[in-house]
């Protein structure tokens, strides 16, 4: 299939998502900083009960990076009891702090003040900072022109043959970020859309009658095997 046949169904998607369900507007936090956290305590859980760990750590006054690496590891867990695995999270949100520190002085803004390229790939040694966290920091937080997917996207992209099963995260980044504009706006509104129809009506059953993408059929899939992902440039 031509590049430029999967530009057009890609747009052709978001156009239905978007007048169907959209705006969106991703991601729900106040600041950077808080998006950080979020994407973090988000890993295997309801969105609900990241909200509840994010009230408390509020109310604790610690959302700010200084005062939150100044606690110790197992205050923190026990502030973010609700998120689940709040031991792991805990020593997730520590190793980032370790990161921040280290290498920006605890600056968010110098954070994504360096190259989107390099500031991925350093961020991809934290540990348990998958492809997925620290793609959705990066869009979210930082404002990059970074695409993220996650299993919602790939039952989707499956489902209307646009990718074929063994599709890895690196392959389906790759479809939307080459034959999409690099356009924080839109990257944002599309990942958001395609977790909201994922949540509603992709789930393990599928739910196509109310579906937006109800009728949107291929005969092949669109997606091949490319070069490494093209990373966006701040
Ligand atoms: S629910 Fe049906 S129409 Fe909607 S995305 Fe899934 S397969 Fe497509």
């Amino acid at each position: 299939m031509s590049t430029h046949r999967t530009q057009k169904i890609l747009h052709i998607l978001y156009e239905r998502l978007y007048r169907s369900i959209g705006p969106l507007h991703w991601w729900p936090a106040d600041f950077p900083f808080e998006v950080i956290i979020g994407a973090i305590l988000t890993q295997n859980t309801a969105w609900t009960n990241v909200e509840k760990a994010i009230k408390v750590l509020k109310e604790k006054n610690l959302l700010h990076p200084r005062r939150l690496f100044a606690i110790w590891e197992k205050t923190l867990a026990e502030a973010i009891r609700s998120s689940g695995f709040f031991n792991l999270k805990a020593q997730r949100i520590r190793s980032f702090l370790r990161f921040l520190f280290k290498q920006y002085r605890g600056d968010i803004a110098l954070m994504f003040a360096e190259d989107t390229g390099i500031l991925r790939e350093n961020m991809l040694r934290i540990n348990g900072l998958g492809p997925e966290t620290v793609d959705s920091i990066l869009l979210y937080a930082g404002e990059k022109p970074v695409f993220v997917v996650d299993a919602y996207t790939k039952r989707i992209l499956l489902r209307h043959r646009l990718i074929s099963e063994s599709a890895g995260y690196e392959e389906m980044q790759n479809l939307f970020m080459e034959n999409l504009e690099s356009d924080v706006r839109l990257f944002n509104e599309y990942h958001a859309l395609l977790v909201h129809v994922g949540k509603h009506f992709c789930r393990p059953v599928q739910n196509c009658g109310p579906c937006p993408l109800r009728g949107l059929k291929l005969n092949t899939p669109v997606s091949r095997r490319q070069t490494p992902a093209r990373r966006a440039s701040k």
